[in-house]
């Protein structure tokens, strides 16, 4: 107990479509191990596999599999790393945190707005960045 069937690469493998040989999922079974310790999990690596594998025109399971496996890509991630883009910009000092959500300020009137200075949706934020104007 404590180790289920699919966290086991050779099983893994043995569950994909095609009817792997013995040989076979042990000549791919580093591959799903090194795909499983990248950060892939059973069901995203069977997802990801099943959207790319066509069986009606595979002549070779094994060599399918192979090239999905050695080229995949990071895994998936979660909400909370798409949430932080590389391209947002360095939040201003005076904010709480990096997240944009918390990159307001208020005006004169004591409206919360987006902070022109560091928050990239922000309507003057362009204008406030651009040395030039058309
Ligand atoms: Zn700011």
């Amino acid at each position: 107990m404590g180790h289920t069937p699919d966290s086991d690469p050779a099983a893994f493998l043995a569950g994909l479509p095609g009817n792997l040989t013995e040989p076979q999922i042990i000549g791919l079974t580093p591959l799903a191990a090194t795909a499983f310790a990248r950060g892939w999990s059973p069901q995203t690596l069977r997802t990801y596999i099943r959207n790319r594998y066509r069986a009606d025109n595979v002549v070779s399971p094994s060599a399918v599999y192979r090239r999905i496996l050695s080229r995949l890509p990071a895994p998936p991630r979660r909400a909370v790393a798409r949430h932080a883009r590389p391209d947002i910009p360095p939040q201003c000092t005076d904010h709480l945190g990096p997240d944009l959500p918390m990159r307001t300020r208020e005006d004169d009137a004591g409206r919360v707005m987006k902070c022109p200075r560091c928050h990239p949706y922000s309507p003057d934020y362009r204008r406030s960045s651009a040395t030039t104007d058309a």
